[in-house]
Order: C-alpha cells, then sequence, then structure tokens
C-alpha cells in the first residue's frame, strides 16, 4: 500500500509521506509528488510522527465510566437514542461533527441524521470556522463554489490577504506566495488585517484596519471601480446580476475614500494605494480566512469582497479571484456531503422541496427531515432548554472552542445522553459524556479529504487503530443497523461510501449543481486506493478535473448570473465599553491545532509558546499596570482568560489578542471562548469570534516555579500549565499566596520524599526528589526569565543520576550552561539567544542566519521573526 497520505491540520492540504512501524508512524516528509504543497511540510507538517503511537490514546468504549465491549457500547447506544426518540421525536436527538472527519465518515452521519432518523440537527465545527463564506459564495455563485486553485498564485500580480496570517495559519501557502515574490518582486501583496501579524512580513503594504471595518473598505473598492473607469462592462453585462443595487450601496456607505480611512482609522494615503493597486492590476487574488467569517457580519464582507471581482470580470481566470482559504482539513468535504445544518448532500438544501424529495429518493430513506436542523451556537441553546435530549459529538471539543463555554459546559451537563466519539484519553468535552467511542485517528483513517482549492486527497491508513479503537464510518454504520436500517448502512469500505457520494453529486443534476464528481462513481477498490490528488468538478466534462471555475461564465443561479449584493457595511456587535475597555481578538498560534488534542503531544510544538498569552500594546500595557512576562487576567460577565503579557507594538491601542488553544488539559482558565459571547451572523450563525471585550488586571504573584515531574499530576489550587516532554511532564506554577513550607509542599503535591533542598532565600528554591537512583521530580522556583533549559531537564529523567548531575540538577544548569530562551525555529530547535548570538557576529540576513543555523531553511514559518530580529538588533547596534 502507498505510504502517501495527507495531513490532518489546515486547509492546504498538505501531502505526506510517512515511514511506519508496525504501530505508529515514525517519520514523515513532504509530498513531493503532491500539487498542494510540492514536497514542504510546515512545522506542524513535519512534527506528525511525534504525535501518533497508542500512548494518551482512548483504547476502549465506555457507558456510564464503565468499560465495555463494542457490542455492549453499540447496543447501549442503539436502545438509548431509539428510546429518546420514541418519547421526544426524532427532533430531540443531534450530531455536531468536525472539519477533522472524512468525508466518508461525515456523508454516513449525516445520511443516518438526516434520512433515516429524521433530524436535521447535525452541524459541524466548521461553522466555526468558514460558513459565512459558504453563504457569500452560494449567495453569489448559487453553490458553495471556490473558484480558485493554489496555482494561481504564481501568477497573480497583486495578492490581498484580509483577516489572514497566512504565515502562521497557512504556512506552506504562505511560502509559495513568499516565492512568487522573490520570482517577481514587481508583484504587489497587501494585508488588511488590525494586527501586524507574520504575514506582514511579506506585504507591500499593511493596512491596521479598526476590526469589523473590512466591508467598508471593499465597498470602497467598488465605489472608486465604477469611479475611475475600471470595470469590466461587458462581464457585468453578461454574466452578472444586481450590479446596480451594489454599486449604489457602495457610493452610499464608502464613495468618500477619506471618510472611509477615517472610520477605518487608516492612513488615507494607504488607503488610495490599495484601491489604486486593486483598480490597475488585472490579476489580483483576494485571500480572506477567519478574519473575515468570525464575524457577525462575515457573510456580508465575504460579498462585498466578491462583488469587488465580479465589477472585474477577475475570476475563472489564471491569478485572480476571490479565495477563501479554509481553517480544517476537510472543511471542504464536509461541506460537499452536507455536514452543515442547513445542507443537504452533494450541495443541495433544504430551500427547495425537490432538493429534499431527489436526495430521499437516492437514500430510500424513510423519514427525510423537511426542514434546517440548529446552527452551532443554536444546537447548544436548545440542549440547554431541554429540547434537545441527546448529542453526539464526534472529533470534537465544544467546550472549548464555542463561544460562551461556561454556558456551553452547563448545556452538555443538563443533557440526558451525550455522546463522544474520540481518539484521545483526555479531552474537557470527554468529562462530560456518559458513553466514550474510541476513534481511530490520523495514520488510521482511511478516507479522502478535500483542500481549500477543491481538491479531493486520499488520507490513508497506515497503521491499525491501536486498542479497540474504531473508524468514525464503522461506528455510525454499526449504530445503523442496530436502529433497523442495515440494508441502507452495509457498506464495506470507504470506498463503498464514497461511490455512494460520488454518485449522488451526479444524480439529477444535469449542470445544476457545481459540486459534481460523478466521474469517480466507478472507481475500483484498487482506484479508490490509488486515486491521485485531484479537484472536483470531475465529471464527463472535466475527467481530469478542475482547477478553476467559472471560465465560462456560467454560474449555478436560476438565472446563471453570478450575483453582487448590496452591503452596508456593519460594526461588531460585541463592543467595548466603560467596565469592559479592551476589544479582545482571538486566533491561532504558529506551532499549534485547534485545542491541542494532537500537537500538545509533540514537546518541539510547545517550545515556540508554551503558555496562553495577551499581546498588548505597550500604551495599554502602561494603562493597566502590567509588565511583559507578567501573569494577568482578562475578564467579563461571560467568564476569566489567564496568560501571560506579552508586551507588542504589532497590537493595536485598545485592543489585546489571545491565542484559541489552551484547554483544561493544558492550563488553569486559558480557554479564550470563555470571553465571548454568543452574538452570529444572521445568515451563516458564524460567531462572533474575533471581537470581544474584556477588563484586564495583573495578577500579583508571590512566587513562580517550574516543577517537572516523572507522570502527570493533578494541580489544584495554583496557577499552572503543563507541557508533556519526552521523559516527563513540565509544570509552571505561580500563586499570590506564599508557601509555608516548600518541603511539606513538594512532598504532598509528589507523593514523593524530596531528598535534596537548596533554599537560595530571595524566594529562591530548589527541591528534587529521586528514587533508586532516578530522577522522579524537580522544583525549580525561579522568577519567571531565569528557568533552566528544559531539554537538558527532561532528559535527566531517562538516566541513572551520578553526583555531577545532582550539583548541576541543584544549580539549575546544563553542562556547558546550554543557551535557553525561546524557541524560534522548532523545525531545527534554534533558540533566540542563538540567534542573537550569530547576529551580533555579523549574520544580517534570514539566509545568513539560515547557511549558520539551518533556522528558516525547512517550512519557513519563521522567517518573519528572524526578520524581525535581525531588525531589532541592528538598529539596537547601530544606536549603541
Ligand atoms: S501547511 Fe502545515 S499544517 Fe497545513 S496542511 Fe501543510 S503541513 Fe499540514
Amino acid at each position: 500500500m502507498s505510504n502517501r497520505t495527507t495531513c490532518p491540520y489546515c486547509g492546504v492540504g498538505c501531502g505526506v509521506s510517512a515511514t511506519t512501524d508496525s504501530q505508529r508512524v515514525i517519520a514523515v516528509s513532504g509530498d513531493s509528488e503532491h500539487p498542494a504543497n510540492r514536497g514542504r511540510l510546515c512545522v506542524k507538517g513535519s512534527a506528525l510522527h511525534e504525535t501518533t503511537g497508542p500512548e494518551e490514546r482512548l483504547l476502549a468504549p465506555r457507558v456510564d465510566g464503565r468499560e465495555y465491549g463494542w457490542n455492549i457500547a453499540l447496543d447501549t447506544l442503539a436502545t438509548r437514542l431509539e428510546a429518546i426518540i420514541h418519547r421526544h421525536g426524532p427532533e430531540s436527538v443531534a450530531m455536531y461533527l468536525s472539519g477533522q472527519l472524512l468525508t466518508e465518515d461525515y456523508y454516513v452521519a449525516n445520511k443516518l441524521m438526516k434520512g433515516f432518523i429524521g433530524s436535521a440537527h447535525v452541524d459541524t465545527n466548521s461553522r466555526l470556522c468558514m460558513s459565512s463564506t459558504v453563504v457569500g459564495y452560494k449567495r453569489a455563485f448559487g453553490g458553495d463554489l471556490q473558484p480558485c486553485s493554489y496555482e494561481d498564485i504564481d501568477q497573480a500580480e497583486l495578492m490581498v490577504l484580509v483577516g489572514s496570517n497566512a504565515a502562521w495559519n497557512h504556512p506552506i501557502l504562505y511560502q509559495r506566495m513568499v516565492a512568487a515574490k522573490a520570482a517577481n518582486p514587481d508583484r504587489r501583496v497587501v494585508l488588511i488585517d488590525p494586527r501586524r501579524t507574520a504575514t506582514a512580513d511579506l506585504a507591500d503594504l499593511h493596512l491596521a484596519l479598526k476590526p469589523g471595518s473590512d466591508a467598508l473598505i471593499f465597498n470602497a473598492i467598488l465605489a472608486a471601480l465604477a469611479q475611475r473607469g475600471a470595470l469590466d462592462e461587458a462581464f457585468i453585462n453578461a454574466h452578472t446580476e444586481g450590479f446596480d443595487a451594489a454599486l449604489e450601496s457602495a457610493q452610499a456607505t464608502a464613495g468618500d475614500l477619506a471618510e472611509v480611512a477615517r472610520q477605518a482609522d487608516v492612513p488615507l494615503a494607504d488607503l488610495e494605494q490599495l484601491v489604486d493597486w486593486f483598480c490597475t492590476t488585472e490579476r489580483a487574488l483576494t485571500f480572506f480566512s477567519q478574519g473575515v467569517n468570525q464575524s457577525s457580519s462575515g457573510s456580508d464582507k465575504v460579498n462585498s469582497i466578491i462583488n469587488c471581482h465580479l465589477a472585474t470580470g477577475r475570476l475563472g481566470r489564471p491569478g485572480m479571484g476571490p479565495f477563501s482559504l479554509t481553517g480544517q482539513p476537510n472543511a471542504m468535504g464536509g461541506r460537499e456531503v452536507g455536514g452543515l445544518a442547513n445542507q443537504l448532500a452533494a450541495h443541495m438544501d433544504f430551500s427547495q422541496p425537490e432538493f429534499i424529495d431527489r436526495v430521499g429518493r437516492f437514500w430510500q430513506a424513510p423519514n427525510m427531515a423537511q426542514q434546517e436542523g440548529y446552527k452551532a451556537v443554536q444546537l447548544f441553546e436548545a440542549i440547554e432548554r431541554g429540547e434537545i435530549k441527546a448529542l453526539w459529538i464526534m472529533a470534537t471539543n465544544p467546550l472549548v472552542s464555542l463561544p460562551d463555554t461556561n454556558r456551553v459546559r452547563r448545556a452538555l451537563e443538563k443533557c440526558e445522553l451525550v455522546i463522544v466519539s474520540e481518539c484521545m484519553a483526555h479531552t474537557d468535552t470527554l468529562e462530560l459524556a456518559d458513553i466514550v467511542l474510541p476513534a481511530s485517528g490520523w495514520s488510521e483513517k482511511n478516507g479522502t479529504v478535500t483542500n481549500s482549492e477543491r481538491r479531493i486527497s486520499r488520507q490513508r491508513g497506515l497503521v491499525p487503530p491501536p486498542g479497540e479503537a474504531k473508524h468514525d464510518w464503522w461506528i455510525i454504520c454499526e449504530l445503523a443497523k442496530r436502529m433497523g436500517y442495515r440494508e441502507a448502512f452495509d457498506y464495506t469500505s470507504p470506498a463503498d461510501i464514497f461511490r455512494e457520494h460520488a454518485r449522488l453529486s451526479g444524480f439529477e443534476n444535469n449542470r445544476s449543481r457545481g459540486f459534481d464528481i460523478s466521474a469517480l462513481a466507478e472507481l475500483s477498490d484498487e482506484g479508490y486506493d490509488a486515486l491521485k490528488p485531484i479537484q472536483w468538478p470531475v465529471n464527463e466534462q472535466a475527467p481530469e478535473g478542475t482547477p478553476r471555475l467559472f471560465a465560462d461564465g456560467h454560474f449555478f443561479t436560476p438565472s446563471g448570473r453570478a450575483r453582487l449584493l448590496p452591503v452596508t457595511p456593519q460594526a461588531p456587535k460585541q463592543q467595548p465599553d466603560s467596565e469592559y475597555p479592551l476589544l479582545v481578538n482571538s486566533g491561532r498560534i504558529r506551532d499549534q491545532w485547534h485545542t491541542m488534542t494532537r500537537t500538545g503531544r509533540a514537546a518541539r510544538l510547545l517550545q515556540h509558546h508554551a503558555e496562553p498569552f495577551i499581546e498588548i500594546h505597550p500604551t495599554d500595557a502602561e494603562r493597566f499596570g502590567v509588565e511583559h512576562l507578567q501573569l494577568a487576567e482578562l475578564h467579563n460577565d461571560l467568564g476569566h482568560y489567564r496568560g501571560r503579557i506579552r508586551i507588542s507594538d504589532q497590537q493595536r491601542p485598545g485592543e489585546v489578542f489571545i491565542p484559541m488553544h489552551w484547554t483544561r488539559q493544558f492550563t488553569q482558565q486559558g480557554c479564550s471562548g470563555s470571553l465571548f459571547a454568543p452574538v452570529v451572523d444572521p445568515f451563516s450563525g458564524q460567531p462572533e469570534s474575533k471581537q470581544g471585550r474584556a477588563a484586564l488586571r495583573p495578577l500579583q504573584m508571590r512566587w513562580e516555579a517550574r516543577l517537572l515531574v516523572r507522570k502527570p499530576l493533578a494541580i489544584e489550587g495554583h496557577w499552572w500549565t503543563r507541557v508533556p516532554l519526552s521523559h516527563c511532564t513540565s509544570y509552571r506554577l505561580a500563586d499570590s499566596t506564599p508557601v509555608a513550607n516548600w518541603r511539606d509542599w513538594c512532598e504532598a503535591l509528589t507523593g514523593t520524599p524530596s531528598l535534596w533542598l537548596e533554599d537560595l532565600s530571595n524566594g529562591r528554591y530548589r527541591a528534587a526528589g529521586i528514587s533508586n537512583q532516578r530522577l522522579e521530580w524537580i522544583l525549580l522556583v525561579e522568577p519567571n526569565q531565569e528557568l533552566p533549559d528544559l531539554d537538558w531537564l527532561d532528559e535527566q529523567f531517562s538516566r541513572e543520576i551520578d553526583l555531577d548531575t545532582r550539583r548541576q540538577l541543584l544549580a539549575a544548569k546544563a553542562p556547558g550552561d546550554q543557551a535557553t530562551g525561546a524557541m524560534i525555529c522548532s523545525c531545527f530547535q534554534v533558540r533566540e539567544p542563538a540567534i542573537l548570538a550569530a547576529i551580533a557576529e555579523g549574520a544580517d540576513s534570514a539566509q545568513a542566519l539560515g547557511e549558520q543555523l539551518k533556522c528558516g531553511t525547512n517550512c519557513g514559518s519563521c522567517l518573519p521573526e528572524l526578520k524581525e530580529l535581525i531588525k531589532v538588533h541592528a538598529i539596537t547596534d547601530k544606536s549603541a
């Protein structure tokens, strides 16, 4: 079997070549033949093999806290679900799915619920990610149709990134943009984002706009296109509708550039520059991501962008188009099979009775749902009301990722039956499950995913699932059989499911739906296994796939014309006020993925940022009395978030940024979702997760410590963060209450006596516990900045401790006084001190640093940080 598979993280969808032993993947490299990445992997992809294996996996089904075999677990699940349906009707049960699922898993989950149980309450965490784009595309093009292809990056003359930190969140695509710019420095790159993110490093122009004013900017561009005679009248007349109303709205709201600049809080000259470039550059690509989508008016923002491309006819041809960068590995695949509550399968929905009828006939479904179900936030509200009695959560962690997580917790605690399918043994959501089903994970699962450019790739099962873990499609089908639907769910393999999915895409299609992969409906099992990455549509007209949509000017609306929409820019709903004066933005960081269930297993991925943080402008730090690296708390009427202060002029004053990843498995009170209100876009239901509000207070800690311990502990009563290392677990601890007796404290916490102690006074203290010449734990109470190198300490847990090492441990110094400091290049483990030393010795470019230290020469994600260090230290040197 091929060892080629696809990365399970972001929507770039990189191909991976994997080397395996009998249990796990032991090495990975980029698949040089995969068109998405052409052999490259980012740091997360490069560490994939460090996150596989049976450790920390969920290995057996559990019912009410007790382990059972699959037969009993599934029989119990079927009995309880049927009882609830019998008592309260089919709409009392729901599913909450994930963009991590494979298309085949998604397909059968959706079929069971919408066609056989008869409930459309099936939503997915893609709702939190790109559902506003789905609305925008459907309104404009008549279908959820992403027009562009990655190869457009190589041909674009202008690339505009809106609300997208591609350098960190789509690193391989970003590197393709870097390469395109290097090949032709005349190519323009514009970043529109309130923060000066790592992506700004590539930008010729950065508009640090006031959050939420994106639609205003694109309305201004549309008005300017008309004013400067830059419209494509022929295209507008032949292929669109709604132009006049859209333009009228743009002119009314954004006809005066100076006023737009004032409202968006950007320099007029910068706005004029953007408008000028957009008006005069034919090959323009506009990328947009969560910064646009996670908004209470995200759908309208998407349409304001699409309007500008339709008004200039800039789509369907090389190097141009509105290009949504999806967050999850299979967000697109989930959308293809109807994973959202307002969709049916194969890009049909509940808007027309003939769609419901068509899908019902194809499935021969006895109980077709007749109307759309609850979107994610509504779904959990319905659970809290007691309307939904049973919820099956698959491969996602809503207790962390949804807004107002405290309310989500209350809802799940009230829910009569919570079923969780999960591959990891410990997640916040699992703690509330009545029935736990162990699922297979990446490298075990077998099926397909679709990336941001509509490319379907195979994710292959390379090793067997550990313990009793089973594939999600199998679990769903086994349940369906127990509920009386054997014939409709009697699949023998994912290939079987894929062929049915492909047949449905072509069923009574007649060019009425853009999603059509009917040419793959007759794939043999061997053909499925060998399937090469291919972009849909794949049908009779395009058997080799379709790089670009709309080349023929045909759209999938009833008239066949694309629609421009009038857009009235809306301010975000969550606004700071005197009580909660800071605007809170949330997002991803470079080396982590979602709620860290996988990336949190790779120690090196936690070295770039090892704990939750609060990025804040220097003026706000002064205003709120917080210092760099001090612990602080954001709070509002919904919840609390604790993190370490990072002062940065990359933030706008009055705004802070917090990462979205940390959970109760990794820290105390570091869940970003607890601060955001469940405010949603009225069309897409997508939450406004880029704009919360909070007050900030410093946490006056009396001590900070690092505790490394062989086995994880349950820590209560202190602030803490956890980093799993190769041979031990490292905790950072802090508290505002002094510890009266460190010896008692250590021994009570770890359960083993301390053999050495050293009181260094001034609040500094060291102790270690040793058993049979092996280190069991070490405690270092030190000021945060002086905590020593983790790698060396971790290593000491793997061997016998001699006298020299005892002295070094208590001195908290590795032999040779190894450098510590921030991890900049995770791929080659190069830390900031080594980089600064190289700069001091004359390395004056990222290339020179790469030649000397290798940093930045693999995935390139750290290049913006390397350049920033060079810039800062070059300035320091000159001023010295
Ligand atoms: S860019 Fe990185 S995370 Fe995204 S698919 Fe590629 S390797 Fe995976």
